[in-house]
């Protein structure tokens, strides 16, 4: 058997099904020109997804193995891949709309095994009683607990892979059914380097083994490093998520509570089935009409985190500068998008996608729909989050805040969460709060229950 190893969101060689495929292989990776031709030239994202791709490289090396690095659209590499005879293309499952179209149109040139390693669960593994997808968390939940087991917690060993011969040395650019050979550098894709500050992988686990015992209490704090971090590498598959569950597993064994950590990491299996069976929720509302009312200074001063309420300009201002941003200060900011300002969701969906570095499309959309209140899952629309309560909740001493608005350093506690005397009072270099939330909220519940009393109508 004669195969393509596809990598794309498994760029690792631990535990990877791909390696468990005997047989002559040709090991590749794709810098897609249709992701990155939209991109700034100094996304981060880039500069971290080409040095994973040289370690992955070096990784395969180190087992008798190489990767052979295409630029171009993958439909075209294909197209010449497959005058060379190869038997099939193996991958593993990747389920947003784009990676959907492009892996059929694969699959047109090659026949295309489809492996499952992204996520715990296969799309059609937890499925109501009548075969529907769930619609609410839950009960997904309660079901995935019953039937997980010790299938998903299997290791995948390397199996006897023969090397085929091929251009390892360079990346190969297809365009226009043209060959050009290119430096193996980040700067041959067009990019410039800016590499992302992130913490070793090994020392995330090491840490993440520390701050399980108490995850429930403290995950909700962003100025506490109480979360694992580790979004970043099961986006892009550094870490696989079979060896994050063996670890939960060896930690349960040990006595640690380790239920609220994996609830988190279902969640994201559920976002990634409701994507995969409802592909347009990509762009659509699921039953509400909430539009939004698009209003460009409202948009600007969001995204330059100078709304002048403390907490959402912090996350702003995070994600803008790291490319990370506190899942509970994401959900604040959410709100504060759809529902203070009344900003159509897809813009909020598509600045976070802009900057997030583990933007996940189907994290990222349901979350935002969730936010808006758009009713895939029951989050009324009329539950309205309060940022100046969420703050003094979870950042009550706003160390958060004052790491990320400096304006505010010199500020009480008190004061910074008091949304009075932010109106009031006159700071140097920083904006006064541009909604007062009570009214703001009151607006958008007249604006929702006027949609949908006009939705009901017309339906
Ligand atoms: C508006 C909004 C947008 C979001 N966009 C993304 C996104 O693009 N990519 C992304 O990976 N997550 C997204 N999330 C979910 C969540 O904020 C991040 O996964 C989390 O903050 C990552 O930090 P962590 O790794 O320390 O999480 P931990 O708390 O340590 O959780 C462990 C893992 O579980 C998963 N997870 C945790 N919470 C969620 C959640 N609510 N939904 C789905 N998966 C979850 C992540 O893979 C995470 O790494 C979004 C949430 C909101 C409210």
């Amino acid at each position: 058997m004669r195969r393509i190893l596809w990598f794309r969101r498994d760029l690792r060689v631990t535990d990877n099904p791909l390696l468990s495929l005997e047989g002559e292989v040709l090991p590749i990776f794709i810098f897609d020109t249709n992701i990155l031709d939209p991109l700034p030239k100094n996304d981060r994202r880039v500069t971290y997804i080409f040095d994973r791709v040289m370690g992955l490289k070096s990784s395969l090396r180190s087992l008798g193995l190489d990767l052979m690095i295409f630029y171009g659209d993958p439909v075209e590499i294909f197209d010449l891949l497959e005058k060379e005879g190869f038997d099939e293309v193996a991958a593993s499952g990747d389920y947003d709309s784009y990676a959907r179209a492009r892996d059929t149109q694969v699959s047109m040139i090659l026949p295309f095994n489809s492996l499952q390693d992204t996520y715990i669960f296969t799309p059609d593994e937890i499925l109501k009683d009548d075969g529907t997808p769930y619609l609410v968390f839950t009960p997904f939940y309660s079901r995935a607990r019953s039937l997980f087991g010790k299938a998903h917690l299997r290791h995948y060993t390397p199996a006897k892979q023969r090397l085929l011969a091929a251009h390892y040395e360079e990346i190969t650019e297809i365009k226009g059914g043209a060959e050009r050979s290119l430096p193996l550098a980040l700067q041959s894709l067009g990019f410039d380097e800016n590499r992302p500050e992130i913490t070793s992988l090994e020392l995330k686990v090491a840490a993440l083994e520390k701050k399980l015992p108490a995850y429930a209490k403290e995950r909700d704090y962003p100025a506490r490093d109480a979360t694992s971090n580790l979004s970043l590498e099961l986006r892009f598959g550094a870490l696989g998520i079979r060896e994050l569950l063996r670890f939960l597993s060896e930690q349960k064994k040990r006595g640690i509570d380790t239920e609220p950590f994996f609830r988190q990491l279902v969640f994201r299996d559920f976002y990634a089935c409701l994507l995969y069976h409802f592909p347009e929720l990509a762009w659509k509302n699921y039953r509400y009409p909430f539009n939004g009312i698009e209003d460009q200074e409202r948009f600007e001063a969001f995204c330059k985190g100078r709304t002048g309420v403390p907490i959402v300009d912090a996350g702003i201002r995070q994600l803008l500068q790291s490319g990370v941003m506190h899942n509970r200060v994401r959900m604040v900011c959410a709100s504060f998008f759809t529902k203070d300002l009344l900003l159509p969701w897809q813009q909020g969906e598509k600045f976070f996608a802009q900057h997030l570095l583990d933007y996940d499309a189907a994290s990222n959309i349901l979350s935002w729909q969730w936010s808006a209140g758009t009713g895939i899952d029951p989050q009324p629309y009329f539950r309205i989050f309060n940022p100046w309560l969420q703050a003094k909740k979870f950042d009550k001493e706003a160390a958060y805040i004052k790491q990320w608005v400096p304006e505010l350093k010199t500020l009480d506690a008190k004061q910074i969460h008091d949304e009075r005397f932010m109106l009031s009072y006159c700071i140097e270099n920083y904006p006064k709060p541009m909604v007062v939330h009570n009214e703001a909220s009151k607006e958008a519940l007249e604006y929702f229950k006027k949609r949908v009393a006009e939705g009901v109508k017309h339906a």
